[in-house]
């Protein structure tokens, strides 16, 4: 066993039950394979390393110091409950300096061309002197060891980048708990001072609605010739985009991008927005030649005029606060439920009842959560 993982076994078992909510993801201090690393520009703290004091952390935000940034949203991702207290710390005094970025969110199917399409804005926008950060939200990455993000070779000219910062998303771990990282972790780049947000993520089960929720501008990268089944573009994805983007409108495929904007822009009329008084609309680009990057950026801009006149922008932000806050209690309360042990004892029992209908659901569920209230009433029970 390496001194990293002793000490962090050492550090789980002071971690109280109800905290193990994010419990299984990969190597919980740093779980990033090597190349992910690398793609991050970020040094890994190395074994025996002291963790930095809460001010030093702080400090090394603010200044934007590049190792110390790495090592925040190391603590930020970490399952041990000292880091995660620390981390609290931490994004406790850096809130004054959150909330001045721009937060987009990218979606689309894979091969749609959505790194493609990040390398080459985010290439522009560190041109123009904005300081961006890449995050993805990709919770099946524990078994594809980072299907997104995660390939060294992807978006090799924006890692290279002083402006830019690459993070891949925190592997494994409940939907909520990865999404929880990448929130935390999308407040310490607003801290040091990064304005544009790109939160990456596939289609993969509710992962797009988790980044909708976290995101002010939500782009649906897509390509033509393909339908939408073709494309394995879920139901209700483009009900809640703010723009369509038809990607890889270069060369032979110009034609077909038009084609399948018009279509798509017609289609949109008769959806309700995604975002009140915001039109969608459907734009074609190629993340190849750039054609198009520079437009789809200014609608981005113009969303965020517009939507910040109307109020829309900050009545949006405020209910996300409202509804992570929500999210966050539902998590850890239903952990809090199934690991109590009264609840682990009765519950095969209780099961089995309920499967061979001679208890019904309702009384099966209301005597469950009266022993729950019991034990917790109970100080000794206590989680
Ligand atoms: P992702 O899986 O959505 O991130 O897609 P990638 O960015 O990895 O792109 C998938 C493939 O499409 C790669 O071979 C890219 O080179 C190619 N690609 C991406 N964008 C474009 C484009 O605008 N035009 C063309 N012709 N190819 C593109």
């Amino acid at each position: 066993m390496s001194d990293d993982n002793r000490k962090k076994k050492a550090e789980d078992k002071t971690t109280p039950s109800a905290l193990h909510v994010m419990r299984g993801v990969e190597g919980g201090h740093d779980g990033m394979p090597g190349s992910m690393r690398h793609a991050a520009n970020n040094k890994k703290p190395q074994p025996g390393i002291p963790r930095l004091s809460t001010d030093e952390y702080v400090k090394g935000i603010v200044e934007g110091d590049r190792t110390i940034l790495g090592r925040a949203i190391t603590l930020i991702e970490s399952n041990a409950f000292p880091h995660q207290e620390q981390a609290q710390e931490v994004l406790k005094a850096v809130m004054p300096r959150t909330g001045q970025s721009i937060r987009v969110g990218i979606t689309g199917v894979p091969g749609a061309g959505k790194s493609t399409f990040i390398e080459t804005l985010g290439c522009q926008l560190t041109a123009e002197g904005h300081k961006v950060a890449v995050m993805a939200v990709d919770p099946s990455s524990s078994v594809t060891k980072g299907s997104i993000l995660g390939d060294k070779t992807r978006m090799e000219q924006l890692s290279r980048e002083p402006n830019a910062f690459i993070r891949p998303s925190p592997s494994g771990g409940t939907l909520g708990g990865v999404a929880r990282k990448t929130r935390e972790t999308m407040l310490i780049f607003e801290a040091a001072g990064f304005d544009v947000l790109l939160v990456e993520t596939i289609g993969v089960g509710q992962s797009e609605v988790t980044v909708r929720s976290m995101v002010d501008f939500f782009l649906l990268v897509m390509i033509a010739g393909a339908g939408d089944e073709l494309q394995g573009i879920k139901k209700g994805v483009i009900e809640i985009a703010d723009a369509l983007l038809i990607n890889k409108a270069d060369g032979s495929n110009v034609k077909a991008a038009n084609l399948a904007r018009a279509e798509y822009e017609r289609a949109l009329h008769y959806l309700r927005p995604a975002t009140q008084g915001w039109q969608t609309g459907a734009f074609t680009a190629s993340a190849v030649t750039g054609d198009g990057i520079k437009e789809i950026w200014e609608v981005v801009e113009a969303f965020c005029r517009k939507t910040r006149e109307s109020g829309a922008f900050g009545n949006r932000r405020r209910d996300q606060a409202r509804q992570w806050l929500h999210s966050m209690l539902e998590e850890r309360l239903r952990d809090t439920f199934y690991r109590n042990p009264s609840i682990k004892d009765m519950l095969p029992e209780i099961e089995s009842s309920v499967m061979d209908g001679s208890l019904p659901v309702t009384k099966a569920a209301w005597r469950l959560l009266k022993c729950f209230e019991e034990s917790q009433g109970r100080p000794q029970d206590r989680q």
